[in-house]
């Protein structure tokens, strides 16, 4: 197979065979695997060089700041995948929600965002952006008539997540591209849970997708990551000028780790969504169970959305244990193989209790507005025997 190119010319290839190869850049030891170029910097042949270089003339790389060969070819890989024009990376998931944002945003602008959001995304709309004078409205994400009452003339971008951290909302992407573009505003979504394989939002409407790479696309805990995809205009118009000046760029080593991730993150979404649609299949109508939240299940409120702009449920499902906070810390103590942490998307099957981690900085109010209650607990399946797990969930539930 010959190397793709930067200009994306081969033939459409499958996901599967893109996760593997777009974006593979050789040097001249022509090697099998992505080299890891753990260079800050780029030297000139002569000064004309270094002068075209900077002014654009000549595409070759600068300061690992703007870019560097291995996380290009990452940037490369995900936008392959993604079906976007472009993409920067970033050092984490949320220095990529910030600069998707602020790099369109001035005082006096207005964003619309769900109100069920990730903690530090939440922080970043509801108490950064008005510090410079960016007005923001918080609706319900599943509300269409919501959205489009919040739009203002001055509303530039529409912020979501779906499905939701914790309670697994689902968003009506293409309806809120719609309300979105009517009003002039662009659409970013936070793509983390559904991942790449299960939901392409821009051939949905949205503008932007923006991803922590530290979850599904690492895959196995390791590093940092995130990424913006978009449009070229956006990306490098936009998006690039406030990330190299601002320094929220990934480190290449990282890159080489994200990229080693893709080669199997299908394979890893698949065996994780199908065994967290098993679990919560086994689960559904269990005595110590007030609520199981899954959007691959028939019964889910949204299934229907979700299986319209998804094509798996995902590999997190959250559960509402009877008897509130003391039951759920039963729960979570009594787990065996699961472990307690507040990541997700790790090979290693993780449980969080929301409100009193992730969101305790939220009023009780909030939280009960937004499904947070203390019996909540969220899992995120890893890629153990599924079986296993359920006998760890079903030991666990008994002792709650
Ligand atoms: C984890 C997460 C982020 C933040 O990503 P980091 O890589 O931890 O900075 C943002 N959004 C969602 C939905 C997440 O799960």
């Amino acid at each position: 197979m010959k190397d793709h190119d930067r200009d994306g010319a081969e033939a459409p290839l499958r996901q599967r065979t893109r996760l593997v190869h777009a974006g593979v850049k050789r040097s001249q030891f022509q090697e099998t695997s992505e080299a890891l170029f753990l260079t800050q910097g780029f030297v000139y042949p002569d000064a004309e060089a270094a002068e075209a270089r900077f002014k654009g003339e000549d595409p070759g790389y600068i300061y690992a700041r703007y870019g560097n060969p291995t996380v290009g070819m990452f940037e490369e890989r995900i936008a392959s995948l993604e079906g976007a024009e472009d993409a920067f990376a970033t050092a984490s998931g949320m220095a990529a929600v910030n600069a998707a944002m602020m790099c369109m945003l001035r005082a006096g602008d207005h964003v619309v965002a769900a109100r069920a959001l990730f903690g530090s995304c939440l922080y970043i709309v509801e108490t950064l952006l008005p510090r410079f004078g960016v007005e923001i409205t918080l609706v319900d994400g599943r509300d269409l008539d919501a959205w489009k009452a919040a739009m203002r003339p001055n509303t530039k971008v529409a912020f979501f997540e779906s499905p939701s951290n914790p309670t697994l909302e689902i968003t009506d992407i293409r309806a809120v591209s719609e309300i979105a573009h009517a009003a002039g505003a662009r659409v970013v979504i936070d793509n983390v849970f559904a991942t790449p394989m299960f939901q392409r939002p821009l051939e949905f409407g949205a503008d932007v997708v923006v991803y922590s790479a530290t979850k599904y696309i690492d895959g196995q805990g390791r590093c940092l990551g995130g990424v913006v995809l978009g449009s070229k205009d956006y990306v490098r118009g936009e998006l690039e000028p406030y990330l190299k000046h601002t320094g929220g760029a990934m480190s290449p080593f990282n890159a080489w780790v994200m990229l080693k991730g893709m080669e199997t993150l299908a394979l890893r979404c698949d065996a994780q969504a199908a065994a967290a649609a098993r679990i919560a299949q086994a689960l559904q109508g269990h005595a110590k169970l007030a609520r199981l939240l899954y959007p691959g299940l028939a019964d889910h409120p949204q299934h229907a959305l979700a299986m319209a702009q998804m094509t798996a449920g995902g590999g997190v499902i959250s559960l509402d244990v009877a008897g509130g906070q003391a039951s759920a810390f039963r729960f979570l103590n009594a787990l065996r193989i699961i472990a307690i942490s507040n990541n997700l998307g790790d090979a290693k099957s993780l449980v969080t209790h929301p409100a009193t981690t992730t969101h305790q900085r939220l009023s009780e109010a909030a939280r009960e507005t937004l499904g947070i209650t203390p019996g909540l607990v969220r899992i995120s399946i890893g890629l153990e025997d599924p079986e296993d797990l359920l006998e760890d969930i079903a030991r666990a539930l008994a002792a709650a």
